[in-house]
C-alpha cells in the first residue's frame, strides 16, 4: 500500500516522541511491505519563530494533500507571552478546522503492569478498554457566539446541532463498535435537552444499520460516575462535544499516565490527525526522558481508521503491551521495579520486536 503521511511534530518533547513514530511505521512498511512517504512541515512555537505564524498556508495545503497527518505536540513558556493570535494553540485549532475533523477518537486502556499509576483501585481499572467517540465540530463550543446582554447581566451560549451532524458521528460510533466488543453506550441528557432527544432518536434509527452492536443509553451524569466506579462496563461510547470533552478527561485517569494515550480526529473521507494527548511537555524536552508510546500508539490508530491497516496496527499495539509486561519503563509511568529506560531505547525495544 502506497500512502502520504505529513509530520508535524511542533514543540518541545512533539520532535522526540515524533522521530519515534517515524522509526516504527518505517519498520511496518519494511516488514509489510508498504511504501509510505513522509513530509515534514512546521506547526505551533516553531512555526511562530521560522515564518510568523502558528499555523503557515504551506503546512495547511500539505496536510490538505495527505493521506494522514500525525501531530506531536504544540506550545512552551518560549510563546507563552505573545498576543492571542499569535499562540502555538492556534496552529492547533486552526489545523482541526481546516481540515474538517468532525470524530476526535480516545481510546483508554489500562495495561495490567501499570494498573498502580491509577489514582482508582487496581482491581476496578483492570481490564478496562474503552474508546471515546467525541464529536468535535458541533454543539457550545461552535454555536452563535456567546453573548453578553443587558450590560452583562445575562449571557447565551447556543447548542446547535444539525440532523446530518449527529448522523455522521453515530456512524463513526457504530463502525468502531462492529471492529471491537460490539457495545456501543450513547450518552446525552435526554431528560433535559431537546439536543439530546434527536441525538437518541437518531441513536435508535441507526442501530437498525448495525444489528450486531448492542445499544445502551446513559445520561451523562450516570456515565460520568460509572466511568470511575464500573470502567470495565464500556466498549464505545458516542457522545456530543462537551460531554466527549469532559468525559475523555475523566477517562484518562484510568490509565494514570499522559505518555500512554494517543488519539485520532477524523474527516468523512476517512483523511486524519493523529496526535498523543499529552502535550510539549516543556520541563523535560530534550532530555530523551519522553514516553514516546502515546505517539506511536497515535500511529498504530492513522494505519487502523486511514488506511484499514488493523492488522499492522494490532502489531504495534501488542508489542508496545509485550514490552511494558517485559517491565520496561519511561520515567513518567512511576514504576516500582522494572527497567527504566529513555525514549530512544524504548523505541528500539518496539522496532526490534516488531
Ligand atoms: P498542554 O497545555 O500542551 O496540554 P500541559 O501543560 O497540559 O500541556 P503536558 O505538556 O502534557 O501538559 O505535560 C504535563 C506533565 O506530564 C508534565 O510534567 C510532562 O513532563 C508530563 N508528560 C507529558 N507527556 C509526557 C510524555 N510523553 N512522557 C513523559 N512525561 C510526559
Ligand atoms: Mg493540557
Amino acid at each position: 500500500m502506497k500512502k502520504h503521511i505529513v509530520l508535524l511534530p511542533g514543540d518541545g518533547i512533539g520532535t522526540e516522541v515524533m522521530e519515534a513514530a517515524k522509526e516504527v511505521l518505517t519498520t511496518i512498511a519494511d516488514e509489510f511491505n508498504h511504501s509510505f512517504s513522509y513530509e515534514v512541515h512546521d506547526i505551533g512555537g516553531v512555526a511562530i519563530d521560522f515564518h510568523g505564524t502558528p499555523l503557515p498556508k504551506q503546512t495547511v495545503e500539505a496536510c490538505n494533500n495527505a493521506d494522514a497527518v500525525l501531530l506531536g505536540a504544540v506550545g512552551g513558556p518560549k510563546w507563552d507571552q505573545l498576543p492571542s493570535h499569535l499562540r502555538p494553540e492556534k496552529g492547533l485549532l486552526g489545523i482541526r478546522k481546516a481540515l474538517d475533523l468532525f470524530a476526535n477518537l480516545r481510546p483508554v486502556k489500562s495495561f495490567d503492569h501499570l494498573l498502580h499509576a491509577s489514582p482508582l483501585k487496581e482491581e476496578l481499572v483492570k481490564g478496562s478498554d474503552l474508546l471515546i467517540v467525541r464529536e468535535l465540530t458541533g454543539g457550545l463550543y461552535f454555536g452563535t457566539p456567546s453573548e453578553r446582554q443587558q450590560n452583562g447581566q445575562s449571557v447565551v451560549d447556543t447548542l446547535f446541532y444539525t440532523r446530518q451532524e449527529i448522523e455522521r458521528i453515530v456512524d463513526k460510533a457504530f463502525q468502531c463498535a462492529q471492529t471491537r466488543r460490539k457495545h456501543l453506550t450513547s450518552v446525552d441528557k435526554a431528560n433535559v435537552l431537546e439536543s439530546s432527544k434527536l441525538w437518541r432518536e437518531i441513536v435508535e434509527e441507526k442501530k437498525q444499520q448495525y444489528p450486531e452492536v448492542t445499544v445502551e443509553h446513559l445520561l451523562v451524569d450516570a456515565a460520568a460516575m460509572k466511568l470511575i466506579t464500573n470502567p470495565t462496563q464500556f466498549d464505545v461510547i458516542v457522545t456530543e462535544n462537551m460531554f466527549g470533552d469532559i468525559l475523555s478527561d475523566e477517562a484518562s485517569v484510568l490509565t494514570g499516565s499522559l505518555g500512554m494515550l494517543p488519539s485520532a480526529s477524523l474527516r468523512e473521507d476517512g483523511v486524519g490527525l493523529y496526535e498523543p494527548v499529552h502535550g510539549s511537555a516543556p520541563d523535560i524536552a530534550g532530555q530523551g526522558k519522553a514516553n514516546p508510546i502515546a505517539m506511536i500508539l497515535s500511529s498504530a490508530m492513522m494505519l487502523r481508521h486511514s488506511f484499514g491497516l488493523d492488522e499492522e496496527a494490532r502489531l504495534i499495539e501488542e508489542t508496545v503491551e509485550s514490552i511494558l509486561n517485559a517491565g520496561f519503563h519511561t520515567a513518567d509511568l512511576n514504576m516500582k521495579s522494572g527497567q527504566q529506560i529513555g525514549t530512544v531505547e524504548m523505541t528500539q525495544l518496539i522496532v526490534e520486536s516488531i
